[in-house]
């Protein structure tokens, strides 16, 4: 393979090969663009060396190759003595990882050509400086010198000086300065500053190779999920200096960033900073203050009016909003990199519209431009923009939403004061799995430790609760019970405070919080058509209108009640794809369920039923009028059975008490009973789903008449009810058929009373490993299949879905096993195979058998493609997630 590429010889498409800066600078030098001539080491090279620690033998031939080109049209040598090639050696990986790895500038300077440089740029200053600049870079990237010792002798010459800055040193001081910066080189490393001009760019190339594996760059691939074998490629570029000061009769120099457009609004226009006399690494570091690019206009008129015709070059040819890096040296702009830039959610959709508008790209290429992600961060409700706010601190945006409740700082508290109705924000440096219930009761969480795949983080998540972790500047102490701010604020327990799970911001105080206009919009509050509608939310509603026009999948939601279901169909879902009907049970109608798996006689089981059947019936009758004309599943009886148990333990103890104080307690003592009869070591692999239905006579076919009776009704009432009979847990088809006689007499019984033809379909959920597995023969007996996406991955891998997250998930996202929870995103390799083989015998049997989905799985992102892609018919996903999943459904047929 071919291991050099010169930037004449690339192009954006080749990211894999050439990391996204070499693609870009490849791109921008075809087009015409001043970029300074370089080359690119590809990201194979870096891959051979990082597997065998040896550059390829053929690389240095390429690399002596293609340096000797670059000399040969900047018509002078790397290093020469008089007149020196400099050279900066990049780091470029696929996908953008800032600050993440090396960066070497000025290769090519040495006690000899340091003096050509001064005399070529007639600045001796400056060519010292740029020397000063090399050996601190190079040092500490390449030979590992810790930066702090360059660090205290740069101010120590400071302080020497009375020098306020960098630029008050002069010639002679930078010159003792590389002196001691020699010296501390030696001293740290053994061996002296390479003077060899190759050398030190060979050794440069080797350190950003290196770079790849640093701790850093692995943490970071870690948390956004990049693949940890891409390696990076190395970008060997001719120095530009924004430093240089002016010649005669020519322009200064600086250096800025620049976005085609406002990354935070969308908006076109002139957005930047600009920073005179200085290379790029001193905007980067903050060092000095910039000014906006507008400046640019008065300071250099011709390179801003260039610069602007770039931009507009760079976003017409990329067809989205770039940022840019440039430099002008001595009133002569160059290129240093683009790419297509980073931009908030709301920015995302309004940037996708736009460009429509402009013809750039069709509404297809819109859809590509947005994400589910994205919308979802939209639905949030957030801080009052104009609030006045006071600003604690700043952590990492783990988990999005806006918070606000009283400090607590520990578990205990959280729960107990929630307990009397106060919302609290639990306060941890860090969270672990005894943290759990505190995190349950907050409504936020905000710890001073931990990245976004802290438990902390992982956790909220999970939970869909508002995150904020490793704030480090709060001090937090948990035994005084508050935390101190940077400024010395203290925030003591039962202070109010609020936290921005999508920013990352801490506010001291009850910052007011807004609905999301987006929400408002689809829950039909806004018209998105009318004059002086909000800009966000008329892009929001184009990019929907696209979605819903290209995609294949039905989205339905998942829904218990007829408030649910109504805002689900507010928010377009296409009917009910799963209605939990143990949920119906839940409150005080739990007592009656009890009764009915404790019932001991016929008649008792008979009486518990009957009270059961009028109360299903009219919560039917309300859910098929909110979803009136589509299609309802509804799943008869699904608990674990400890779920609708008294506690064992609470129970023993009321026995024992009334037992000692001689109470009568026969009804307790039997209940008692009958719990240890029925308790179960793992209740989810227990008596529940069909098993129950099979177990306890009568259960299934009271329900079932339920939904007959509630649909005949509908009916009468000119109604369409659309109902669909689903039977969880199966894991052979013999169970299916058992339920499936019983429920078909059931039926036809209420349509002879009724004198209704109510055409019921009755299907299955496939959520075990043996029902995927046999799914053909199942079909015989179904005629629909849902995906229990969250029972199948449980028990495909063998995790317990309720304990999992809280247990060893962190360990294995922190140790890369899985980067994201297979409970969140389908695991394509194990679930997914499954559900695609299910599929296909599934169809061999019945042809027109219907499929979809309704695990959590249902409304997330990536998943969604992946259930288009495996030919499903729908997705069933929470009311709240039903635009996102409509948009992914777009996204993946487009
Ligand atoms: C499932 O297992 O994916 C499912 C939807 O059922 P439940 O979550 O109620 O077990
Ligand atoms: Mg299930």
């Amino acid at each position: 393979p071919k291991f050099v590429y010169d930037f004449t010889e690339g192009n954006k498409d080749l990211k894999d090969l050439l990391g996204g800066k070499g693609a870009n600078l490849a791109e921008m030098t075809n087009l015409g663009l001043p970029v300074p001539p370089g080359f690119t080491i590809t990201t194979e090279a870096c891959k051979v060396y990082l597997a065998s620690g040896n550059e390829p033998a053929q690389m240095r031939e390429e690399v002596s190759a293609h340096l000797a080109a670059l000399e040969e049209r900047m018509g002078k040598r790397l290093g020469q003595a008089d007149d020196p090639l400099l050279v900066s050696v990049r780091s470029g990986a696929k996908f953008s990882m800032p600050g993440m790895m090396d960066t070497v500038l000025n290769i090519g300077l040495s006690d000899a050509s340091v003096a050509g440089l001064a005399a070529q740029a007639g600045d001796e200053r400056f060519a010292w400086d740029s020397y000063r600049r090399l050996i601190q870079m190079f040092g500490k990237t390449v030979l590992g010198v810790d930066g702090d010792l360059f660090e205290e002798a740069l101010e120590e010459a400071k302080r020497a000086r009375g020098a306020a800055s960098d630029v008050d040193l002069g010639a002679g001081e930078l010159k003792e300065l590389v002196a001691e910066f020699k010296t501390i080189v030696a001293k740290e490393t053994g061996r002296d500053f390479p003077q060899d001009a190759r050398e030190q760019m060979d050794l440069a190339i080797r350190a950003v190779f290196d770079s790849w594996n640093g701790e850093r760059a692995k943490l970071y691939r870690r948390q956004e999920r990049i693949p940890g074998d891409l390696g990076t490629a190395v970008n060997i570029c001719s120095m530009v200096f924004g430093n240089l000061g002016p010649a005669a009769g020519s322009l200064g120099g600086g250096t800025g960033v620049a976005f085609t457009r406002d990354p935070a609004s969308g908006q076109q226009g002139v957005y930047g900073d600009y920073l005179q006399n200085a290379q790029g690494e001193d905007v980067v570091a903050g060092i000095r203050n910039t000014v906006p690019l507008a400046e640019l206009e008065r300071i250099d008129k011709s390179s801003y009016d260039e610069l602007l015709r770039i931009m507009e070059t760079l976003e017409t040819h990329y067809r989205d909003l770039c940022d840019i890096e440039f430099t002008i040296e001595r009133g002569k702009l160059w290129m240093l990199q683009t790419r297509v830039g980073k931009r908030t959610a709301a920015a995302a959709f309004r940037i996708a519209t736009q460009l429509v508008d402009q013809g750039l790209i069709d509404e297809a290429e819109a859809l590509q431009r947005v994400t589910g992600a994205q919308l979802a961060q939209l639905m949030f409700p957030r801080f009052d923009e104009h609030a006045k706010t006071e600003l604690l601190g700043r952590g990492i945006a783990a988990s999005p939403g806006a918070a606000v409740g009283k400090a607590v700082f520990d578990s205990y508290t959280a729960v107990k004061w929630s307990r009397s109705g106060e919302k609290v924000i639990l306060v941890r440096r860090e969270t672990n799995p005894d943290d759990l219930n505190g995190m349950i009761a907050a409504e936020g969480i905000l710890t001073s430790r931990g990245g976004k795949t802290s438990h902390a983080a992982v956790v909220a998540r999970g939970m869909g609760k508002t995150c904020v972790c490793g704030a480090e500047e709060l001090q937090v102490d948990t035994k005084q019970r508050h935390m101190t701010a940077a400024d010395g604020t203290v925030v003591e327990e039962g202070d109010l405070i609020s936290i921005d799970g999508s920013t990352g911001k801490v506010y001291l105080g009850e910052v007011p919080v807004v609905p999301s206009p987006v929400v408002e919009y689809f829950e039909g509050r806004t018209d998105p058509a009318a004059a002086g509608a909000d800009e966000l939310v008329r892009a929001v509603h184009r990019v929907m209108t696209y979605a819903d026009s290209t995609r294949r999948l039905w989205v339905r939601a998942n829904a218990d009640n007829a408030e649910d279901a109504a805002r689900a169909r507010r928010f377009g879902a296409q009917g009910i794809g799963l209605c939990r009907t143990e949920h119906m049970f839940l409150g005080e109608r739990r007592e009656l369920v009890e009764r009915l798996i404790l019932a001991d006689t016929d008649a008792e089981r008979e009486e518990a039923l009957g009270a059961l059947l009028p109360l299903q019936k009219a919560d039917f009758v309300e859910l098929f009028e909110a979803m009136d004309g589509l299609p309802v599943t509804v799943r008869l009886l699904d608990p674990p059975l400890h779920e609708f148990l008294p506690d064992i333990t609470d129970l023993s103890v009321r026995v024992a008490l009334a037992e000692a104080r001689h109470e009568p307690h026969e009804n307790d003592l039997r209940l008692l009973q009958a719990v240890h009869k029925l308790h179960e070591q793992n209740p989810m692999l227990g008596l529940r789903g069909v098993r129950l239905g099979l177990v306890i006579p009568g259960l299934f076919a009271m329900q079932v008449r339920a939904i007959a009776e509630a649909a005949a009704e509908r009916r009468a009432g000119g109604g369409d009810p659309r109902a669909e009979i689903m039977i969880p847990l199966v894991g052979t088809v013999q169970e299916l058929e058992i339920v499936r006689e019983e429920a078909e007499r059931v039926v036809a019984g209420v349509e002879a009373a009724t004198g209704t033809a109510l055409g019921l379909a009755l299907g299955t959920m496939i959520e075990l490993p043996r029902a995927a597995l046999t799914a053909g023969q199942i079909a015989e007996a179904a005629e629909f299949f849902s995906f229990g996406t969250n029972d199948l991955t449980q028990t495909v891998w063998g995790f317990s879905r309720d304990d999992v997250e809280a247990s060893f998930f962190t360990a294995y996202l922190e140790k890369g096993i899985f980067g994201v929870s297979p409970f969140e995103t389908i695991d394509k390799d194990g679930v997914g195979s499954l559900v695609r083989s299910a599929v296909e015998a599934g169809r061999a049997t019945r042809p027109d058998l219907k499929l979809g989905v309704c695990g959590e799985h249902g409304g997330d992102p990536e998943s969604v493609h992946f259930f288009h892609e495996a030919g499903l018919d729908y997705v069933s996903c929470s009311p709240f997630r039903v635009p996102v999943a409509r948009l992914e459904a777009g996204r993946a047929a487009a």
